[in-house]
């Protein structure tokens, strides 16, 4: 059983398609979504009805939640709440509906699902050893959280003895061609990076294979058409920052 995962679409389409060709060309089985199909991009409608189609596990993120009004627009930067604002203006009722549907965790026999942190589901980032333990802890037995929201493809691990014995919190950056082993004896926390808004210094959009007989995850770096993306983007009138920052991968 393979899984392909990806996360933080933000209504980039040509990013979305270029993704989803290479999750069929690579003979993903069925695709983990970890949340924010929209918010940022030009395409929030048809990246949501693209995910719609697939027979997949799919999470709600902030920006999904913000976009239906779910979640305070004042809480986000000033470009992410334009972003947004002009999201809610875009989204039709169907869609919207929708995205009120979906769940904010989905727990597995082999893995967890969130956007954000065990702590905070949709909201808090897993950056540094301190929030990772926080979810290690709520992970209770369980080996693997696969996580969004950081836009930034990286792992948290940690070695766990008999009873209660747990070696310290490591963290690693990832990139292309990226293998992890997950083994019963390492809880891991992992992020595949963003689809639609990388934000690790490569342009390129990321996700990731999870091979259930091999027990890996394998992370991908794709090209797509950022120009495309872009030139929707100034149409749409959406803020400039957001625009060339797509180009830069931060
Ligand atoms: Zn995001």
């Amino acid at each position: 059983m393979k899984y392909g995962i990806m996360s933080d679409i933000h209504s980039n389409l040509a990013a979305l398609e270029s993704v989803l060709i290479a999750m069929e060309i690579a003979k993903v089985d069925k695709i983990i979504c970890l949340g924010d199909i929209v918010g940022y991009g030009p395409n929030p409608n048809e990246c949501v009805e693209r995910i719609n189609k697939i027979d997949g596990l799919i999470l709600a993120g902030n920006h999904d939640l913000a976009s239906i009004g779910w979640e305070d627009a004042e809480w986000f930067n000033s470009h992410a709440k334009e972003a947004i604002l002009w999201t809610e203006g875009q989204l039709t009722a169907k869609n919207k509906e929708y995205l009120s549907h979906l769940p904010e965790v989905i727990s597995q026999k082999d893995f967890i699902l969130v956007h954000g942190s065990l702590y905070h589901f949709t909201d808090e980032y897993i950056m540094t050893g301190a929030t990772a333990k926080k979810s290690f802890d709520l992970m209770k037995h369980r080996k693997l959280l696969l996580i969004g929201h950081t836009h930034y493809p990286a792992t948290f691990f940690r070695k766990q003895g008999q009873l209660t014995e747990v070696s310290p919190i490591q963290n690693l950056r990832l990139t292309d061609g990226d293998v992890l082993r997950l083994s019963n004896d390492i809880q891991s926390i992992i992020s595949v990076g963003s689809v639609g808004q990388p934000r690790d210094g490569d342009n390129r959009a990321s996700f990731g294979i999870f091979d259930i007989e091999t027990m890996t995850v394998t992370i991908k770096k794709i090209p797509y058409d950022i120009k495309k993306t872009q030139g929707q983007m100034v149409e749409a009138g959406l803020p400039k920052y957001l625009i060339s920052r797509l180009a830069m991968g931060r």
